[in-house]
């Protein structure tokens, strides 16, 4: 769309940053892709956003090792609002022939609600989220106004239709909302030990 910014594309990680200090994002990317760098850590947009849609796409790797959590798990921040992990977050992990908890596979927000169907494609192709994700807003003491909701299509199928999140996404601990402005979307180099997984055309609408 001519209203979009490229995210990832030709320019590869121009966009981008290291999560953990802020300096240039060092994934290595090739013809576009870009591959996840475990031992760098995660990357964020240099932008901020509140509203938006999002366009992204991403592959497991054929032939990717591990089972459960640890099998291609990485994860897009749909907003990064604090170091680490903070931050909501929509599932990433080969789902396609591998068991885990049910908020814990690919198109889940995570450890809140599983996708409404799994549309995953097989290791090696190219999976696409489409994903509309609207903010939450607080009050000026801090205080919950509205919260945030999420709709996203795996591969052109509905998994996540206006979810209303609870808050955060934590690993361990019940979600909770804390108030923050315009976020930078954050990708997660999990630590398992599986072989990364890769990225590319990723585009975002921001809206009102
Ligand atoms: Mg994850």
């Amino acid at each position: 769309p001519s209203d979009a910014i490229v995210l990832l594309g030709k320019g590869g990680l121009d966009e981008w940053v290291l999560s953990k200090d802020g300096s240039p994002a060092t994934w290595p990317v090739t013809d576009g892709v870009a591959t996840v760098d475990k031992k760098v850590g995660g990357i964020k947009t240099k932008r901020s956003f509140t509203n938006y849609q999002l366009h992204i796409e991403w592959r497991i790797p054929e032939g990717i090792t591990g089972s459960g959590q640890a099998r291609g798990n990485s994860g897009v921040f749909l907003a990064s609002t604090g170091a680490g992990d903070m931050g909501y977050e929509l599932q990433v992990l080969d789902s396609y022939n591998n068991k885990t908890y049910v908020n814990g596979q690919a198109a889940s927000i995570y450890k809140q609600t599983p996708p409404l169907v799994n549309a995953m494609r097989p290791p090696g192709q190219w999976q696409v989220y489409d994903v509309i994700w609207t903010a939450p807003t607080f009050n000026t003491d801090g205080s919950l106004k509205t919260p945030a909701y999420v709709t996203a299509l795996h591969n052109n199928v509905l998994v996540q239709n206006h979810f209303q999140l609870r808050g955060h996404t934590p690993y361990i601990g019940l979600p909770k909302y804390t108030a923050h402005g315009p976020a930078p979307i954050m990708l997660q180099a999990h630590g398992d030990p599986s072989p990364p997984i890769s990225f590319r055309n990723i585009w975002v609408r921001p809206l009102q």
